[in-house]
């Protein structure tokens, strides 16, 4: 049963507060935090830990993202009301529904066929709707493009090839780039079709992206 006490709202108001305290001041996002119970997004193992700042364990090898990182993330994504976004690599949905919040129009395509089933199950019941999709997300989601805005939440070798061509012209892909165990954020804008503008912004530990245009399975 999914079960959110005030203790819980009382640990997600203290992770909120621990947020701002390491620099992040929008609003809205944290409001957004402060809504969706992280402690569902776990195995019951790690519930007591769920408003820790940090990334978890969530089955397959895989991790639900530090509430910071999705924070900064989010942030850069610059969100409006019914953006179109593609994330890529759902994981445990938690991003996803912070999108919701913030009145996105949410498709979020993940690799690993257990964890797709576990997330899209998880969702349903929490009365979370984004569009969840499985397949291979370094190919983007080529069917439903093109998006306002691209987000994902894996760390790629380099910018996958043909994601680009998935965004509207003035819209904005996030990513996390490196081989190495830290990479480095990226933003990249798309100013037209020729022409993009890209920025980094800081470095941070994701798991990999597989998959065709990621690191090899
Ligand atoms: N956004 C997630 C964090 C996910 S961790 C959350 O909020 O919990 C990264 C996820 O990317 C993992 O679930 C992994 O299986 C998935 N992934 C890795 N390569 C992928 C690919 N090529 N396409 C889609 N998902 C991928």
């Amino acid at each position: 049963m999914l079960l959110d006490s005030y203790r819980h709202k009382g640990m997600r108001k203290a992770l909120c507060q621990e947020i701002r305290d390491k620099g992040f001041s929008n609003e809205k996002i944290l409001k957004a935090i402060d809504k969706v119970p992280r402690h569902f997004f776990l195995d019951s193992s790690f519930t007591e830990h769920a408003y820790e700042d940090k990334p978890f364990p969530i089955g397959e090898d895989q991790t639900i993202s530090q509430p910071y990182t999705v924070a900064v993330q989010t942030e850069l994504l610059d969100v409006q009301k019914n953006d179109k976004i593609l994330e890529i690599g759902t994981g445990s949905g938690y991003q996803a529904c912070i999108l919701v919040e913030l009145g996105a129009k949410v498709f979020s395509i993940e690799l690993n066929r257990i964890l797709y089933e576990k997330t899209k199950q998880l969702l349903a019941k929490m009365n979370y709707y984004p569009k969840l999709f499985l397949g291979d997300g370094s190919l983007g989601l080529p069917s439903f493009a093109p998006y306002d805005k691209i987000i994902v939440t894996a760390a790629a070798p380099k910018i996958p090839d043909g994601l680009m061509n998935q965004l509207k012209i003035g819209g904005r892909l996030i990513i996390p780039v490196g081989k190495g165990e830290v990479q480095k954020m990226i933003c990249v804008i798309k100013q037209d079709n020729e022409l993009t503008e890209s920025s980094e912004y800081g470095s941070f530990k994701f798991v990999p992206l597989l998959g065709k245009n990621g690191k090899p399975l």
